[in-house]
């Protein structure tokens, strides 16, 4: 896996990728799915969300260019294979997710791993979590129709986070930086998430009476 997805197609931080030669992905995962863990895909987690492809989780981190003294948000736990990775690398990760039975088997695994530097909220994190902010990094995987609002917020000025935004069935991979003036966006790459559902998101809408 680190060979062909990642350093083949670009991904050179060295310690990002011992880390995730390191981290048995296959652990978060239903065991059906097991043989397929280190394989170049998305997985099924269940409620139709998905485990990242291992390369978008290399890009998106590496682009967040860590040094361990970080505070990150991520917004979509989901399985917390990418929470784990960001845990091993910055110093504090505050990570948020919609699904509550989703939300708890991922603090429980996580939990189960040792890792003690994450904490959990189970909500809708389209609106970030302002009583913790500023965020040196902030991290959403699922994508969004626009860049929500809370991201310029609750980044701390020289803070760098990564989205993906777009349709439901297409989105553009951007970084945006804050800087002084404001903030800097980039587009890197093309990407396809599960759709970012809530208020600073897509709304889910009441079918017609
Ligand atoms: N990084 C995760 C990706 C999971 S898929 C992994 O690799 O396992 C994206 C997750 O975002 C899903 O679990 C979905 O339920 C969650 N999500 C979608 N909208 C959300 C919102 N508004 N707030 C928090 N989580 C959300």
């Amino acid at each position: 896996m680190v060979e062909e997805q990642l350093r083949a197609r670009g991904i050179h931080d060295p310690h990002l990728l011992r880390i995730m030669a390191a981290m048995p992905r296959h652990l978060f995962m239903d065991k059906a799915l097991e043989a397929r863990a280190y394989s170049d895909h998305a997985l099924p987690i269940g409620a139709e969300q998905t485990i990242s492809q291992p390369f978008m989780v290399a890009l998106m981190t590496q682009t967040l260019d860590l040094t361990g003294e970080e505070k990150v948000l991520e917004i979509g736990t989901g399985s917390g294979y990418q929470t784990a990775i960001l845990a091993e690398l910055a110093d504090r990760v505050f990570t948020i997710e919609r699904i509550p039975p989703i939300a708890t088997a991922a603090r429980e695994r996580l939990t189960a791993m040792g890792y003690s530097n994450i904490v959990y909220r189970t909500a809708d994190g389209s609106l970030g979590w302002r009583e913790m902010a500023p965020f040196d990094r902030i991290l959403i995987t699922a994508g969004a129709p626009r860049v929500p609002e809370f991201v310029a917020e609750q980044l701390r000025e020289g803070g760098v986070a990564v989205l993906p935004v777009g349709t439901n069935q297409q989105q553009a991979l951007v970084k945006i930086v804050r800087t002084k003036e404001g903030v800097r966006k980039k587009v890197l790459t093309g990407c396809t998430f599960v759709p970012l559902i809530g208020r600073g998101g897509w709304e889910t809408r009441k079918p017609a009476p």
